[in-house]
């Protein structure tokens, strides 16, 4: 019997498993993560407080003290029956790294004791040479190393593979060079705050820290694992290569107000238990649109703990799923023809007087904070639309990406009617005679106004890639499988850029002479001026914001190798230069990754479709062939006239149309792999990639595989097919 029937029949006797529920979160929350709460149980004073002050910022942590620090890391883990320790990082693969060490050493003498100094927590080598660098470690140097990042909390892993002490860190090169995700976010991090705070000063002399915050949104598929293991498709590329459209698809869209099925309800009461023990603060989870696709959000935080958190998770879910027998996807598009899945980030700023910049205030002052900063952001993703879009991009999210279920490939702002009016406003009235006092901008009740607009949250807002809802901005056409590093560094670095620079003009009309609120004002007319063209209320998806986008001179770059551009241009570097974010070697390697990881992607797709054509399709067409010739053959022989078995005759050569086709194809596409292969530079590999393989065959080999997934018996079928990946569980 096939896999996939094998799969099928398992499926009667899949049962969910028991979870039993915490009687409240809170008595788990956090439980397995070393918080400054249990830092306070198990430090002396004085660790302690050099654990808290550099957890601020404000200190580097000394020897002594990270030998204390450790020592009581050790002791809170062991007290949890933990035996190893790993550092923890986001390298550039996309995934989460770890190497275990155990805490057990001997000494000199001979003596077996447990032992983990402050070396240890702070810093180690792992293996560098595996990870992808750029060509960095290549032009520099060989090795690199992982470093404690006192910011985010050591945390204790449990799932699987026995307990494992984590502490995150960050990868770098023995040159300098930040070599994973996280490092550079948090550059950008300190650069917006300082921007910031700079520009609060013309309203709040009290606000000295500004922090970015961040709530992503994370949608997921989930489907069994026998049928998952019968697909080699989803096994190595996370994504259906094949497979026709099921019969019922999502058009009823039942799903998205169904019940959550049983075995997926445990699963999610489970990695959620997990998730709360590692201080994750999961608080929504519901069903999304496509059948077998749902959602889970947490309540937002600092940016930093956020990516932390979001890694986590996605690593949680994936063993946590396996314990009962499923399969996560996280590819943005694991199948054609229905909805991708996407990670919403929720992005605003928080200063340290609690006031939400982009919160819309209640008096007029306030009102002028919220609409400069709001300002800003508009003019920042206007001006580096492109730069954003390059932030986002990678073979996953190409599918999705201007496919009719996402966003377009296009960066456009949704500010919703009542802001529309705001800025529309402030464009004609701000003149070179505008005058604070009588004026009725800044005494719009904008506090009262926006959040009913918002309620009226229309389905085509949807379709925005960058909107604004209500106090903050949402960022949705970030790829579910994202890191939300890459999105996060580019955007709060944009925003860092425009802050500075606003400040600046405002600055120069004061020294003029100018009164503060007048020279703000003036210089977002001119903002909201420049900036217009990139905002868009309407259909995301339509052909005409295609065309008119186009007209308005917006980016629309569908493909990767193209989007990537972008971070490599003048501009690119100016602004990542100026922010300290990356410097030029950085930003070269980490386009060269992009690309690399790219070319990776479609070359493993390719090969996937090749082996699962010659070995899975054919091999079932041919065997149905056969039947069909049999009969025929029998028919004629008993002497049956031709007509009766026309249509015998008919789906025969349908069949062996669709088999030389695809044996043609799979042969073709062999040859355009080949060529680009032996292509030395990256970005030209890349398109090659993208334009002569998957943009030539990969949509035509499929095209003749669904058919004949049609027309073959089914019991001879080996790939399971999408009705059973969708609507089994
Ligand atoms: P919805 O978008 O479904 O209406 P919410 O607006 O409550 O739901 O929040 C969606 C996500 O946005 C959640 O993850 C939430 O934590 C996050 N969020 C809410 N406020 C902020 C904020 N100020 N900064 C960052 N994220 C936020
Ligand atoms: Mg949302």
């Amino acid at each position: 019997m096939s896999l996939r029937l094998q799969a099928i029949k398992n499926l009667q006797n899949q049962q969910s498993l028991d979870i039993g529920s915490p009687a409240k979160i809170t008595a788990i929350f956090c439980q397995n993560v070393f918080t400054l709460k249990t830092a306070r149980e198990y430090l002396s004073d004085e660790a302690y407080k050099s654990l808290s002050s550099s957890i601020k910022g404000n200190k580097k942590i000394d020897r002594t003290n990270a030998n204390q620090i450790a020592a009581g890391i050790r002791q809170w883990a062991e007290s949890k029956g933990v035996t190893h320790y790993t550092h923890w990082f986001q390298p550039l693969t996309g995934s989460t790294a770890e190497k275990h060490d155990s805490f057990f050493t001997l000494k000199g003498d001979g003596t077996a004791i447990e032992e983990f100094d402050g070396g240890a927590l702070i810093q180690q080598e792992p293996d560098a040479s595996s990870f992808p660098s750029g060509g960095i470690r290549a032009t520099f140097e060989a090795r690199g190393y992982t470093a404690w990042d006192p910011s985010s909390p050591a945390f204790i892993m449990e799932i699987g593979n026995g307990k494992t002490l984590c502490i995150p860190t960050l990868f770098v090169s023995y040159t300098g060079e930040l070599l994973d995700y996280k490092g550079p976010v948090l550059k950008a991090l300190e650069a917006v705050s300082k921007a910031a705070v700079d520009v609060c000063y013309y309203f709040d002399k009290n606000i000295t820290k500004v922090t970015p915050t961040l709530g992503w949104e994370q949608e997921y598929f989930v489907v069994d694992e026998g049928l998952y293991n019968a697909r080699p498709d989803l096994l190595l590329s996370g994504r259906t290569v094949f497979g026709h459209q099921s019969a019922k698809g999502q058009q009823l869209e039942d799903h998205y107000f169904g019940s959550i099925p049983e075995r997926v309800y445990a699963f999610m009461r489970d990695f959620e238990n997990e998730s709360y023990k590692l201080g994750i603060p999961l608080r929504t989870r519901h069903n999304e649109v496509a059948p077998a696709q749902f959602e889970c959000a947490p309540i937002f935080e600092e940016v930093a703990v956020a990516i932390d958190h979001n890694s986590l998770l996605m690593d949680v879910m994936d063993r946590v799923a396996r314990r009962h027998k499923l399969r996560v996807l996280l590819h943005e598009k694991p199948f054609a023809g229905i909805n991708g899945s996407g990670k919403h980030n929720n992005w605003s700023l928080s200063t340290d007087t609690g006031v939400n910049l982009l919160a819309p205030g209640k008096t007029p002052k306030t009102n002028l904070m919220f609409l400069t900063f709001f300002i800003n952001v508009v003019r920042a993703v206007d001006q580096y639309a492109d730069i954003l879009r390059a932030s986002i991009a990678g073979a996953g999210n190409d599918h999705r990406l201007g496919a009719n279920e996402a966003p377009p490939a296009i960066i456009s702002v949704f500010v919703g009617k009542y802001l529309t009016e705001v800025l529309d406003a402030v464009e004609k009235r701000v003149t070179t005679k505008f005058d604070e006092q009588d004026e009725a901008i800044l005494k719009l009740d904008l506090h009262k106004s926006i959040p009913e607009l918002m309620l009226d949250n229309t389905d085509r807002n949807r379709t925005s890639p960058f909107a604004f809802t209500g106090n903050k901005f949402e960022f949705r056409a970030v790829g579910s499988s994202a890191n939300c590093s890459n999105a996060m560094t580019v955007l709060n670095a944009i925003m860092a850029q425009t802050l500075t620079e606003f400040k600046e003009e405002v600055d120069g009309l004061i020294e003029k002479g100018e009164k503060k609120e007048i020279a703000i004002m003036h210089v977002l007319q001119r903002y909201v001026s420049e900036s217009k063209k990139v905002l868009f209320e309407g259909d995301g998806y339509s052909e005409a914001w295609a065309k008119e986008a186009e007209k308005r001179g917006l980016p629309n770059v569908k493909t990767t190798p193209y989007a990537l551009d972008a971070m490599v241009t003048k501009k690119a570097k100016a602004l990542f230069e100026n922010t300290g974010v990356y410097t030029h070697a950085e930003l070269e390697a980490r386009h060269e990754i992009e690309l690399e990881k790219y070319i990776k992607q479609v070359q493993i797709e390719g090969r996937v479709m090749g082996e699962l054509c010659t070995s899975h399709v054919l091999p079932a067409a041919v065997k149905y062939q056969n039947v069909l010739i049999t009969n025929i053959k029998g028919l004629k022989d008993i002497g049956i006239n031709k007509e009766s078995y026309a249509n015998q005759l008919q789906i025969l050569e349908k069949i062996s149309l669709h088999i030389n086709k695809c044996s043609d194809l799979v042969e073709q596409m062999i040859e355009a792999r080949k060529k680009a292969n032996v292509i030395e530079d990256s970005r030209a590999k890349a398109i090659a990639y993208c334009d002569d393989v998957k943009g030539k065959f990969f949509d035509e080999i499929r095209y003749h595989v669904d058919k004949l997934e049609l027309l073959v018996d089914d019991a001879s079928w080996y790939l399971p097919k999408y009705r059973e990946l969708l609507f089994l569980r």
